[in-house]
């Protein structure tokens, strides 16, 4: 049988290459909403029928506290938010450091365990 700490290295070895490109990464979801100019005559804001403006892109951040920040996104700009996974890396980036973590914890007790 392999050496634990030997197993335990390459099983950090392995999440490390899951490690998303933090250079991409962004906190917060993005949401996409209709709006409404209130010209009069405006056919897409016509009571009952019109649906609005939009969509209209918007990337919600938490910022703690319960407060959020909703910053528009450009609609050229949506893809790229969307595209980059930035979003989803963030809370994978989360996942994968609280995996190496634990693996490290247990390649710590295995170090002690082994001492001389
Ligand atoms: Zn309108």
């Amino acid at each position: 049988m392999k050496d634990k700490a030997a197993q335990l290295t390459a099983s950090r070895k392995q999440l490390l290459q899951q490690m998303p490109d933090l250079s991409t990464v962004l906190p917060g979801s993005l949401l996409s909403r209709m709006v409404r100019c209130n010209k009069p005559g405006c056919r897409f804001c016509e009571k009952g029928k019109g649906k609005g403006h939009g969509p209209i892109w918007i990337l919600s951040v938490s910022l703690g506290n319960r407060q959020v920040r909703q910053i528009p996104v450009p609609s050229e700009m949506k893809k790229e938010v969307e595209e980059s996974l930035s979003l989803r890396a963030f809370a994978q980036l989360q996942n994968v450091l609280k995996q190496i973590a634990q693996v490290n914890l247990e390649l710590f007790k295995e170090r002690k365990r082994q001492r001389p």
